[in-house]
């Protein structure tokens, strides 16, 4: 299983993956209150890397990361936005990507 975990050396807690998450009903992001009031992911909820939609909104580079290869996922790299069977996701949010997909 491949997943995805926030960077706290890099992000700014704006709360866009919570609420892109919470827009397409999956509620996989969460804000942790203890020890340090921070967003984090819920591996068990999220369904990257079939969704990738947090990635997209994020505005923090290289906060929100790859666990298995520690690779950054924000700027998204182009294999996984780009994906067309993907589509439906994006058409599936009332707002609009800060990085609209291209073909
Ligand atoms: S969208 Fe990025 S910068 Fe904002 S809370 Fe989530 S991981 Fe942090
Ligand atoms: S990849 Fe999708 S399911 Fe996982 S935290 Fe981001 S928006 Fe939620």
């Amino acid at each position: 299983m491949t997943t995805i975990a926030i960077d706290h050396e890099k992000c700014t807690e704006c709360r866009m993956c919570l609420i892109a998450c919470e827009e397409i009903g999956i509620n996989a992001v969460y804000l942790e209150l203890e020890p340090r009031h921070r967003h984090e992911i819920d591996v068990h909820k999220c369904t990257y890397p079939t969704c990738v939609v947090c990635l997209m909104y994020c505005p923090a580079p290289g906060s929100i990361i790859e666990v298995e290869t520690g690779r950054s996922l924000v700027p998204p790299p182009p294999e996984l936005w780009r994906d067309r069977e993907k589509k439906w996701l994006r058409d599936s949010l009332t707002f609009k990507p800060r990085r609209p997909a291209q073909s």
